[in-house]
């Protein structure tokens, strides 16, 4: 693969070129990582920024109906949209709740979006290097908004989080009660709550839903990257299409003034801060897995398990002559 010819056409906003990079980066292939280290390091300040939305949600609370509707809306005032998706079911079990194909048609067939659906790699780490990768191939690209879909599954909103610029929580109307079933954790990451289907006989759950949600926000601790009124709760029909627009104006207002605020390039060095010392962790696990240092361990166990060695000494002596710390 010529990778300068590649990354030109990348920069072109070639679809095709951007489909086959990712490829690449999803590509376990040793040759592969090369390759594709090569090309993101040559595509490098290329200077383009796309906004970075993160979306999260339960299974059935409208994930793929909200992204259809809100991208054709934003492809409708011009823009380039590029969706991707994280979908740690397709790296357990082999199935996938996000990645068929059937979802997203009119977005998919529109010329202003690229969709991606989730590999299925077997570890998160993978996905997250994958992905990360992905949005910096799509933001080369030329896209404007890059929308990063999730399931509420285990780690994968944290890392969702972690990418992104904006990380809205699709949440479906409910009772009172329902409401205390959102962890915490994740109204914390939350920019912006959408209560999804307002609609209907669900009109009016969905408001008052939306009402306690926002109760609920005001209750949390003032984050320094919020604007006041930030993080908030709005109604939307996604099916019915309405409350996009709405939704759209509240992510532009808060990104601007993270933007003026210095927050917006604060957030995303962190971020790479953050990654950085993931991928250090990961790599250094997997030392562990790997010949000498594999070895040298269940020999050391042995002697742990023996009384010969205290489980500090082992493990320093294990550091020192291995990994060198
Ligand atoms: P996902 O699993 O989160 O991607 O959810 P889907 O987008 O597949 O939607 C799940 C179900 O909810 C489908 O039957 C949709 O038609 C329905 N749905 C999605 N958005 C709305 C909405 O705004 N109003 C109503 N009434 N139903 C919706």
């Amino acid at each position: 693969m010529d990778i300068q010819e590649l990354s030109e056409r990348i920069l072109a906003g070639e679809r095709r070129a951007l489909a086959r990079a990712i490829t690449l980066v999803e590509s376990q292939r040793e040759d592969h990582r090369v390759q594709a280290a090569g090309l993101l390091e040559r595509l490098r300040g290329h200077g383009r920024e796309a906004l970075r939305i993160g979306l999260s949600g339960t299974p059935g609370v409208g994930k793929s109906t909200f992204i259809e509707a809100f991208g054709c809306m934003l492809t409708g005032l011009g823009m380039k949209v590029a969706v991707l998706a994280v979908d740690p079911s397709s790296a357990r079990s082999g199935g996938s709740i996000l990645g068929d194909k059937t979802r997203m048609e009119r977005l998919a067939r529109d010329p202003g979006a690229f969709i991606r659906p989730s590999p299925s790699q077997s570890q998160l780490g993978g996905v997250a290097r994958r992905t990360r990768e992905a949005i910096d191939l799509c933001e080369a690209a030329g896209f404007d908004v890059v929308l990063i879909e999730t399931v509420g599954v285990g780690q994968s909103e944290t890392m969702v989080a972690e990418m992104s610029d904006l990380f809205l929580l699709l949440l479906a109307p409910a009772g009172g009660d329902e409401l205390q079933g959102v962890k915490r954790g994740i109204m914390e990451m939350a920019d912006i709550l959408l209560v999804n289907k307002a609609d209907g006989d669900l009109k009016t759950t969905a408001m008052r839903t939306c009402a306690d949600y926002a109760g609920a926000l005001r209750l949390l601790r003032k984050r320094p990257q919020d604007p006041e009124g930030f993080p908030k709760a709005l109604t939307v029909s996604a099916i019915e299409e309405n409350g996009l627009e709405k939704a759209w104006e509240e992510m532009q207002a808060l990104a601007q003034w993270r933007r003026a605020q210095g927050h917006f390039t604060a957030r995303r060095a962190a971020q790479a801060r953050y990654w950085f010392e993931a991928e250090v962790r990961e790599a250094l696990l997997a030392r562990l897995k790997r010949e000498p240092v594999k070895g040298a361990m269940t020999a050391l166990a042995g002697q742990v398990e023996n009384g010969d060695l205290s489980a500090t000494a082992a493990a320093d002596q294990l550091m020192r002559e291995y990994l060198m710390v």
